[in-house]
């Protein structure tokens, strides 16, 4: 069997930074709030046991809804292609898939 080389290579990218706008401003808002109502909900699920693994699928789901509302940005990975949510204005990050450091260029 052909084992793949992952090198720890380092790639820099170009990003353009969003805007943070009225709409994403409004999305923010929306996503807290959709977020903590879910959590809520996943809650509630979870006090009545059978509603448990729908509960943890909500609460995940609510947790990463609220991740995505504070300000991060889809990059692309440029190792792999693996699209992943990063904090804006971060100097590089470590993919989670190849775990290869990319070094970003905000523009
Ligand atoms: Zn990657």
């Amino acid at each position: 069997m052909e084992a793949q080389v992952v090198g720890q290579e380092k790639l820099m990218i170009d990003v353009k930074r969003k805007k943070d706008g009225m709409a994403r401003g409004l999305g923010k808002v929306i996503g807290y709030t959709v977020g903590i109502i879910g959590i809520i909900i996943s809650c509630l699920l979870f006090a009545t046991i059978i509603g448990i693994f729908p509960g943890i699928t909500l609460f995940f789901g609510s947790l990463g809804i609220i991740y995505l509302s504070s300000g991060k940005q889809q990059v692309k990975c440029p190792h792999c292609q693996k699209r992943q949510p990063v904090v804006k204005g971060v100097e590089n990050f470590k993919c989670s898939k190849c775990q290869n450091l990319t070094v970003v260029n905000w523009k």
